[in-house]
């Protein structure tokens, strides 16, 4: 095990999960070294629930992490649990170059980059090269 992973095991303790009981943890590691910790947290308006991953990111941001560098998550499922897509986007969009590693409760792991999360993926890359076009949500001169 790892510094990180342990990170993450000792986030998911402090989840806020009253309505599914599936408790995650996280934790990311900054280009600084620091490591940032998330778990996930449900609201009663169920869609809004944030995972820990998000919460983990969004930490490591605030505190003024500009590159993260590699993000652990850990689940009590049956193999290494993986994120989920809006946690794939986000670990795009502010973690491209990252290592991901999976873990369950019982020891198993797996470790893939965020481009294997998420293949062909939409991102600030394509918000640059994208240069108005005169899409200001009406249909006129087109
Ligand atoms: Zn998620």
């Amino acid at each position: 095990m790892n510094d990180l992973l342990d990170a993450a095991i000792e986030a998911r303790g402090r989840s806020h999960a009253p309505y599914s009981k599936f408790l995650v943890g996280a934790a990311v590691r900054g280009a600084t070294g620091r490591i940032y910790t998330g778990s996930n947290v449900e609201s009663s308006s169920y869609g809004l629930t944030i995972c820990a991953e998000r919460l983990a990111i969004c930490t490591a941001l605030h505190q003024g992490e500009t590159e993260l560098v590699e993000i652990a998550v850990v689940a009590d499922t049956q193999g290494a649990p993986g994120p989920c897509g809006a946690c794939r986007q986000f670990m795009y969009d502010f973690a491209p170059k990252a290592t991901v590693l999976m873990a369950d409760l019982h020891g198993d792991t797996r470790t893939v980059s965020v481009e294997d999360l998420i293949p062909f993926a939409f991102g600030p890359g394509d918000l640059a090269s994208f240069e108005g076009h005169n899409h200001s949500g009406t249909s006129d001169d087109e």
